[in-house]
């Protein structure tokens, strides 16, 4: 049996963007001919195919492009990555994927962006992607919620110890849904106070000062994965 952490991207391996969505309005208008010009109210922990289909539905438009409207997100994206394309990973990422590795543990992804777009926002901020196991990661852009997301780790991994390391409640409501302990990080737009009241085992300000804390709750939750006592 194996223990696989599995990192959200935005907001816990990779600093938020601050106009993180311009590509999905470019790409909407793309597709659609028309720019959205109304915003989803709470778009943080969506998966990207839940929130391009809620930007579609909140400007009125034909949501059965969702299809054309991620495909062309996707050459968005290598275009942004062929251009030199730069973010700025969290603080504490390399020591903190390292520790889980030196462990035994593997580190993968449960993201709500595609493998493509993970991919290239992962080099963008200096991150080898081939840290990660791609073959038990999971890409959310097809998933109408985070909640199928992680349904489909928890699934995907069988009798593996999983726990899911996210900046936001909506992480944690996922996480809850499919059994998976919960890390909060508070990297992204919501602060420890406001992470405290969710599941997580525990809450980190951040992946540097957390660092011993976040190598703490693996093991609690590995050790009992191999006491078999199940989780
Ligand atoms: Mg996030």
């Amino acid at each position: 049996m194996s223990t696989f952490v599995l990192w959200d991207i935005d907001g816990t391996l990779i600093r938020n963007a601050p106009n993180g969505g311009s590509l999905y309005i470019e790409s909407i208008e793309h597709v659609t001919g028309v720019r959205p010009t109304e915003r989803v109210p709470d778009p943080h922990g969506m998966t990207e195919g839940q929130l391009l289909l809620a930007i579609l539905e909140v400007n009125g438009l034909d949501t059965g492009r969702l299809g054309d409207v991620l495909f062309h997100l996707d050459v968005l994206s290598r275009e942004q990555h062929e251009r030199g394309w730069v973010r700025e990973p969290c603080v504490g990422v390399d020591a903190a994927i390292a520790a889980v590795a030196d462990r035994g543990w593997t580190n993968a992804l449960l993201t709500g962006n595609g493998p493509n777009r993970a991919r290239y926002k992962l080099l963008a901020a200096g991150i080898d992607p081939e840290l990660f196991d791609w073959t038990h990661s999971y890409f959310g852009h097809e998933s109408p919620t985070r909640q199928h997301l992680t349904a489909d780790a928890r699934q995907g991994l069988g009798d593996n110890e999983a726990i899911i390391v996210g900046d936001t409640p909506n992480d944690g409501l996922a996480a809850d849904s499919a059994g998976i302990p919960f890390i909060a990080v508070a990297t992204g737009i919501y602060e420890a106070s406001q992470l405290e009241p969710t599941s997580a085992v525990v809450v980190l300000d951040d992946l540097e000062s957390g660092l011993e804390r976040l190598v703490e709750a693996i093991s609690r939750s590995a050790g009992r994965a191999s006491a078999g006592t199940g989780a």
